[in-house]
């Protein structure tokens, strides 16, 4: 391993619903409009390591969720040649059914988390539809069966999982939500996953419609645009401007993979 690794970031889309704007901020909005939300999958690779951040539902929950599946996440990682039989690391920044569906897709893997992220959705609050609406039980109980098989490796704070890439918690949104850090050709990459959903969010420090803490969540937003402030790249993890900021994997993926790095 090079003492300065570098990483190549994809987003992959893989989900669409249509939304507005009132859905996305605490109190509505004075201008409700159209604001549809994206789903997406992130890779984070270097010559040593690959990491997939997160692995996004399956069509039978898109259907029951009315959302609009449009390819399966972990079959589109072959589309950047990554085999996800031959993934050994997948990062989970929370366990919201949109991020952790299509775990026993990767047989061989380690799934990084934060253990506030499993207390929390193992816990007292998920007896509310408020909170519990958030999570896929089936989900939460393969996670469960994945740690007593040892393949879950818990946090508690900020870890480097290899050199460049870094894991932070952002709590706010979920009690155990983190967004990834790595070091590119073009500086650094927050992969913010919910931490904030659209850019909008951190521009405008207006809250989001689901969380757990309000402070938490706007503490983020302003952390993330400190981060921006001094020229990291932000990755929202549902806004649809991802795809038209960055350019595409290969001209054949325009609208799918998105080139982050
Ligand atoms: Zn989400």
């Amino acid at each position: 391993m090079s003492a300065q690794e570098l990483y190549e970031v994809y987003a992959i889309k893989y989900a669409t619903r249509d939304a507005r704007r009132a859905d996305h901020f605490i109190g509505g909005d004075p201008h409700d409009a159209p604001m549809p939300m994206d789903y997406f999958v992130w890779v984070a690779r270097s010559p040593s390591h690959t990491f997939v951040i997160d692995t996004g539902f399956t069509k039978p929950v898109a259907d029951a969720r009315k959302r609009v599946h449009l390819r399966c996440p972990v079959e589109s990682l072959k589309l950047i040649g990554v085999d996800p039989v031959a993934v050994k690391d997948v990062i989970q920044t929370h366990l919201h059914y949109d991020h952790v569906g299509n775990f026993d897709k990767f047989p061989n893997a380690t799934f990084h988390l934060q253990e506030k992220e499993m207390q929390y959705a193992t816990g007292r609050y998920v007896r509310y539809e408020k909170i519990g609406h958030s999570f896929e039980v089936d989900d939460i109980v393969g996670m469960v069966r994945l740690n007593y098989k040892g393949r879950v490796e818990f946090y508690d704070g900020s870890a480097e999982l290899a050199d460049g890439l870094w894991i932070h918690p952002a709590p706010g949104h979920s009690a155990g939500l983190q967004f990834v850090r790595c070091r590119t050709r073009r500086g650094w990459v927050v992969v913010a996953s919910d931490v904030a959903h659209y850019y909008e969010h951190i521009s405008s420090l207006r809250p989001f419609t689901t969380l757990v803490h309000v402070g938490e969540m706007l503490d983020g937003y302003r952390r993330l645009g400190k981060m921006m402030a001094k020229g990291d790249h932000v990755v929202p993890g549902h806004d649809p401007e991802v795809m038209k900021r960055h350019p595409p994997a290969r001209p054949d993926l325009e609208g799918i993979v998105a080139r982050l790095d």
